[in-house]
């Protein structure tokens, strides 16, 4: 499943093909699933929609959209009428992405042949179509009326200080890992992002968040966006099918030090890495360097 890195790198990629670019039409596949919101609300709010920009919140992507008529217009005045239900189509309005697990999001010429589990395609004014494909169905499209209004919940990591961090965790008695796991807290973290960030902090999976010292979350603020750039940089990490929205791999699996390495070798202290289960979720950890 993608975490924030990979969905930050497909962002990157997308918004640099997709920004300005007008929506003319929108198909819709027959699967319901992919729909969080109704196929009509989602064809109104896209439909002769602006790109404005693309953001990511967490692991969803964000389309932040414009009325097409309204952005020729320069000189009208600011203030930017509600999209309700009556509104001409094309108001100010979010299409959100959750890749989920096998989610892609892909620029393709029309001409080019329609994939298997192709649940969506966006067709743009320059005459390239992006397209949604998901084989397993987890991942979700939606739209928010509000310019701004979508508000999952929790943190963005990168954006959060080391005293609202370890906020975050006092009180919960749950193992620090489920705890950074949990998207109510942090937004964008999972399997992947939390051993290893555990591991630089070097504090074991699954000692009570609540137990941790003010210094081990200190650490453990650090290592985590610290964990999260250098993913990014990579280009995210590709262990199943991950690529970006140039269809390329990422390169942070080659380092990583805990996740995936069971019966491995520590790379700093040559111990063997050990998974064990939490809550269901796996865990790789070295029990020489985490305490
Ligand atoms: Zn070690």
């Amino acid at each position: 499943m993608p975490e924030l890195p990979e969905v930050e790198s497909i962002r990157r990629g997308l918004a640099r093909r997709v920004r300005g670019d007008v929506i003319e039409s929108v198909w819709l596949g027959e699967k319901p699933e992919p729909l969080k919101s109704p196929a009509l609300e989602i064809v109104a709010a896209l439909e002769q929609a602006r790109i404005a920009a693309v953001r990511r919140v967490g692991k969803h992507i964000v389309f932040e959209l414009e009325s097409s008529q309204q952005s020729a217009i320069s000189d009208q005045p600011k203030q930017v009428p509600r999209f309700a239900r009556d509104d001409p189509p094309g108001g100010r309005a979010q299409w959100i992405v959750h890749l989920g697990m096998t989610g892609s999001l892909v620029m393709a010429r029309p001409e080019s042949e329609i994939a298997r589990h192709t649940h969506a395609i966006v067709r743009l004014r320059s005459g390239r179509e992006l397209r949604f494909v998901d084989p397993r169905r987890f991942g979700r499209l939606s739209v928010v009326r509000d310019h701004g209004g979508f508000a999952p919940g929790g943190q963005e990591p990168l954006g959060a200080g080391a005293r609202q961090f370890a906020q975050l965790f006092r009180g919960r008695r749950t193992p620090i890992k489920s705890a950074l796991l949990n998207q109510k807290l942090l937004r964008g973290v999972g399997n992947i992002y939390a051993d290893e960030s555990l591991h630089r902090a070097g504090i074991r999976p699954r000692r009570r968040a609540s137990r941790l010292t003010g210094e081990e979350l200190a650490r453990l603020h650090r290592a985590v966006q610290q964990v999260l750039r250098q993913a990014i940089r990579a280009g995210g990490s590709s262990v199943s099918d991950y690529v970006n929205a140039e269809g390329e791999p990422g390169f942070f699996q080659f380092e990583h030090r805990v996740y995936g390495r069971e019966g491995e070798a520590c790379r700093k202290c040559k111990s063997v890495i050990k998974r064990v289960v939490i809550a269901g979720r796996s865990a790789h950890y070295c029990p020489k360097c985490q305490r």
